[in-house]
């Protein structure tokens, strides 16, 4: 075979992600790893983006790999009245997906012709009509649990079973075939306003997933064991697997200078830092962060945390504005406190940390699932409960169901209740052995001959089929 033989032997894949650094970055994860298995990859980046670090993870990502093309996609402009939502990153879903139609002339025009386009579940039933007509096929990249797939995939059916007269009458339990109950208390709030922006497109997306060619899922089978069931009765019926790949590895185009966060951590002795963030926006009150530092004070661990009070993915505010005085000097003898947006990969990675408290981010969780570290998790919004429930299983994690911050009920937690289940999180030694454990299974779902990598380069031989020899 010749060179260029060899190199058109390979599929061209687009990807095209949503906004929010929680869809972003698997998203550019996945199109490193495609490159590394030799794909040809075109990186469609929406203009504008939500936020700062989007722009400069993205930049990253280009310098790393010259080899990725990309395309932008300049959205037309989007009045936000006209959505039932003052979220700005639901708003930034609506813009991308009203202006959809425009990357018909994007995709066609795409050099070889694509195998696949990679899209995010967010945007799935807008740019489906578009890759159906253009007859390139299309693959659903779920940034979040299988258990949350199928959630996502049930609910049309379940809303359409309980409607009566334009309302609908919810269960205190959701059943779906395979999955354990889902307590109606953990589903996204916004869900059970059935006119709430959130909850016509996730309708509408969820009745078109079974349209789409593939489904890609950041997860692996050791840690949710309804990808092994349902993918083995997926194969005796002869229909392509739910390809889940994960976890996605931390990439190059990541690594960034040595920070103050890691220069804090190198002086701490190993395993004893508690790691506190809630992803890129979850914002809690100024009366629940004073709270929660009060709490992690009295844990007695020292502690590395993350404070974000906007839900924008950068802050302005100020630590001393934020924490008030006294609080500051409580807290600085005992951890670094931070508004900045850090490499949570590195600090992760880093010897130091022995446990995560997190709001249950999919990506989060499966960053502290690679490094084999136990959590605290205290879900604040969207899928981030039913995220805790696999956690919990999985016996790697504790969830406090009663604390209701963040879930529509504004009830501030109390210092106290922190402290004491911060304190267990880095003393229980069982928890910390099944996060080892769990972090073992997923080296091996994503080495040589594991589920993970079986699955990835099925998905790359399924792209190649689609090759289209000129
Ligand atoms: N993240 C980070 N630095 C921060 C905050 C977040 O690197 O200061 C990364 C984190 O590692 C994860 C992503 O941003 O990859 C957040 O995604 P997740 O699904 O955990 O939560 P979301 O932000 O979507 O709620």
């Amino acid at each position: 075979m010749s060179t260029s033989d060899e190199l058109n032997s390979y599929p061209h894949v687009a990807i095209l992600p949503s906004s929010g650094m929680g869809h972003l970055m698997p998203f550019l994860r996945l199109a490193a790893t495609l490159v590394q298995r030799h794909c040809r990859v075109t990186l469609i980046t929406i203009n504008p983006t939500a936020s700062v670090p989007e722009s400069q993870v993205i930049s990253r990502l280009f310098s790393t790999y010259p080899q990725i093309t990309e395309k932008q996609f300049h959205l037309l402009p989007f009045d936000p009245t006209s959505a039932i939502s003052v979220d700005p990153l639901y708003l930034q879903w609506e813009a991308i997906r009203s202006s959809s139609h425009l990357l018909a002339p994007i995709l066609s025009s795409m050099s070889p012709s694509l195998s696949a386009l990679v899209l995010d579940v967010t945007l799935t039933s807008s740019v489906l009509p578009v890759t159906t007509s253009l007859g390139i096929p299309n693959y659903v990249f779920f940034t979040s649990s299988a258990r949350m797939y199928y959630f996502c995939e049930s609910f049309p059916t379940y809303v359409a079973s309980r409607s009566s007269s334009g309302s609908v009458q919810f269960d205190s339990f959701i059943e779906i075939p395979g999955l354990s109950p889902i307590p109606i208390s953990s589903i996204p709030p916004a869900l059970k306003n059935l006119n709430h922006l959130f909850s016509t497109t996730f309708i509408q997306n969820g009745q078109n997933l079974a349209k789409s060619n593939g489904i890609i899922i950041n997860s692996f089978e050791a840690l949710e064991d309804i990808l092994h069931e349902v993918n083995g009765k997926r194969a005796g019926d002869g229909l392509q697997p739910i390809y889940s790949i994960g976890p996605l590895l931390p990439c190059q185009f990541e690594k960034t200078e040595y920070s103050g966060a890691v220069k804090w951590l190198d002086e701490q002795l190993e395993g004893s830092v508690v790691y506190v963030c809630f992803g890129s926006r979850s914002a809690l009150s100024s009366e629940q962060i004073k709270e929660l530092g009060d709490g992690l004070v009295r844990s007695g661990n020292r502690f590395l945390w993350v404070v974000k009070a906007k839900k924008v993915d950068e802050d302005e505010e100020s630590l001393d504005n934020l924490l008030g005085h006294e609080l500051t000097e409580r807290i600085k003898n005992h951890g670094l406190v931070t508004t900045e947006w850090v490499n949570q990969q590195e600090i992760l990675n880093h010897k130091g940390i022995g446990g995560i408290v997190t709001h249950g981010g999919w990506n989060s969780l499966m960053e502290a699932v690679w490094h084999g570290l136990p959590m605290l998790v205290w879900p604040q919004t969207g899928d981030q409960k039913i995220n805790a429930e696999v956690i919990e299983r999985s016996g790697l994690g504790m969830w406090v169901r009663s604390w209701g911050w963040g879930w529509g009920a504004e009830q501030v937690v109390k210092g106290q209740d922190f402290g004491e289940k911060i304190k267990e999180l880095m003393e229980n030694n069982q928890l910390r052995q099944q996060a080892r454990n769990i972090g073992e299974e997923a080296r091996k779902a994503v080495g040589v001959g594991g589920s993970s990598e079986r699955m990835l380069k099925e998905l790359i031989e399924d792209w190649k089929k689609n090759i289209s020899r000129i």
